[in-house]
C-alpha cells in the first residue's frame, strides 16, 4: 500500500495539473492523441514510449480511475471497463483456453452465473460450484485443467460471507489464480490481495459511483496477468468512456465517508429488523447471529451496506411488502445514495425453481435493502409501516 491514508489517496492521487493549475482535473473527451512526428508516433506504437494514443487502450481520466483502484486495492495494475460485466467476461476470456475449467462459488451474480453456464461452455470452458458454506469441498472439485477459483464476499442477495483467507490457502495449494469479485465490500472495506487473491473486480456502478448514474468496471491486480487482460480488452473494444471515468474517479473522493454511512445505517435497520416479529432472520455481515460473523470481523472493515431479511408468510408477503413500501425505491441497482428493496423470489429470481434459488440462499420470504443514505430513521419508518 501506499504511504498516506486510504482517504488521502482517494483524494489526492489525481493526474498532473496542466498549464491552467486546475484545483480538479479536467475531462479528458478525446478519442485519440497526436504525435510529434513519424519517429514518435513509431515508438508509441511500438510501446517503447509510454504514452497515450487512442482511448479504446488508454485515457488519461480513465488511468486516473485505474490507478487509484490499483492504489486503494494494493494491486500493481489494471484496465477499466464499461461495465462490471464487461470485466468479468473481458477477465476470464483474456486468461482461458478452450477446455480450462473453472471452479466458483454457485452464490454469484446472476450475469455471471449466466456467462459460466451458457457463454463459456461454447468455448468448452466448464464451470464446478461449491455451495457458499461448502468451502471444504472446493479441493475435490479441482481437475488437472482448473485455472481459476472464483467467489464473491458477501454474496448476492443471501449476504453470505467466504474466509478469503482459505480461498488464498487452497489456490496457492493448487498453483491456481485466485479472482474475487469485491464489488459489496469496496476497497474500503475488504482487500482480498491481502489475503492470497490475484486479481480482484469491481462493478464500479455500485457503491463506487454511488449515486445510480454510470456504468463501470474494472480488473486490478498482478501485472503479468493483467497485461493479457489489456492486450485482450485493448482489441475487442470494452473499455470505460472517460466520462464515466472522471465520474468514478470523483465518487472515490468521497468512497470513505459515503460507506461509513452506509454502513453506520445498515446496522442500525440491520438492528430493527432483528427485534421486529413478522421477520424470522436477518442476515448482516456484522450482527453477532450472522452464521460467519466471525469471518466478516477477520476480513472486513465494517458490514457494508446490504441487510437480507425473511418476512414471515413467504411469498405473498413479500409481494404485499414491497407494495407498501412508500419512500424507498423498488429497483435492480444496489449501492445507491437511495434505499432500494428488492423481493428475489418474485422478481431477479423467479425464472430459477425453488430448488436452485435455495441453492444460492434465496427462500420465498427473502428481502434484500441496499440500505442508502438518507436520515435512518426515515428508513426505518418506511421499513416499519411495510411489515405490518
Ligand atoms: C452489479 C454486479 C455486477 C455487474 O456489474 P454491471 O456494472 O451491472 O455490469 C457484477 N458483480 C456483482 C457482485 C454485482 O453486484
Amino acid at each position: 500500500m501506499s504511504q498516506n491514508h486510504f482517504e488521502t489517496e482517494a483524494i489526492r492521487q489525481q493526474l498532473e495539473r496542466t498549464q491552467y493549475q486546475e484545483h480538479s482535473v479536467p475531462l479528458y473527451l478525446t478519442s485519440s492523441f497526436v504525435f510529434e512526428d513519424a519517429e514518435d508516433m513509431r515508438a508509441s506504437f511500438s510501446e517503447e514510449k509510454q504514452r497515450n494514443l487512442y482511448s479504446r487502450f488508454t485515457n488519461p481520466n480513465t488511468s486516473e480511475f485505474v490507478e487509484k483502484i490499483c492504489t486503494l486495492e494494493g494491486a500493481e495494475a489494471g484496465y477499466a471497463y464499461a461495465t462490471g460485466m464487461s470485466a468479468v467476461f473481458s477477465t476470464f476470456a483474456a486468461l482461458l483456453n478452450a477446455g480450462d475449467h473453472i471452479v466458483s462459488c454457485r452464490s454469484v451474480f446472476g450475469s455471471t452465473h449466466t456467462l459460466f453456464t451458457k457463454f463459456l461452455p461454447k468455448w468448452n470452458i466448464e464451470t464446478s460450484y461449491f455451495k457458499v458454506n461448502e468451502i471444504e469441498k472446493i479441493e475435490s472439485l479441482i481437475q488437472p485443467n482448473t485455472k481459476i477459483i472464483y467467489a464473491e464476499t458477501p454474496t448476492n442477495p443471501a449476504v453470505d460471507i467466504l474466509d478469503l483467507e482459505v480461498l488464498g490457502q487452497i489456490a496457492k495449494k493448487h498453483n491456481l489464480l485466485l479472482i474475487i469479485d469485491n464489488c459489496f465490500a469496496t476497497p474500503y472495506l475488504q482487500n482480498p490481495i491481502q489475503f492470497g487473491a490475484d486479481l480482484v473486480i469491481h462493478s464500479a456502478t455500485k457503491l463506487i459511483d454511488g449515486q445510480g448514474r454510470v456504468l463501470g468496471g474494472v480488473t486490478v491486480g498482478k501485472a503479468n496477468l493483467v497485461r493479457e487482460i489489456y492486450l485482450f480488452s485493448r482489441n475487442t473494444g470494452p473499455a470505460l468512456s472517460p466520462f464515466n471515468a472522471w465520474v468514478l474517479s470523483k465518487s472515490l473522493e468521497t468512497l470513505s465517508v459515503r460507506v461509513d454511512r452506509h454502513c453506520e445505517n445498515a446496522l442500525k435497520v440491520a438492528t430493527f429488523l432483528e427485534q421486529h416479529s413478522n421477520v424470522e432472520l436477518v442476515k448482516y455481515p456484522f450482527l453477532k447471529s450472522h452464521p460467519q460473523y466471525h469471518i466478516a470481523k477477520k476480513q472486513m472493515k465494517k458490514g457494508g451496506n446490504i441487510v437480507a431479511f425473511q418476512i414471515k408468510g413467504g411469498l405473498e408477503h413479500g409481494k404485499t411488502f414491497l407494495n407498501k413500501i412508500n419512500m424507498c425505491s423498488l429497483s435492480a441497482n444496489l449501492g445507491d445514495t437511495r434505499t432500494i428493496v428488492t423481493h428475489p423470489a418474485s422478481t431477479t429470481h423467479s425464472k430459477l425453481s425453488v430448488e436452485d434459488r435455495a441453492e444460492v440462499g434465496i427462500t420465498d420470504g427473502l428481502v434484500r435493502i441496499s440500505v442508502g443514505l438518507e436520515n435512518v430513521e426515515d428508513i426505518i419508518k418506511d421499513l416499519e409501516q411495510a411489515l405490518v
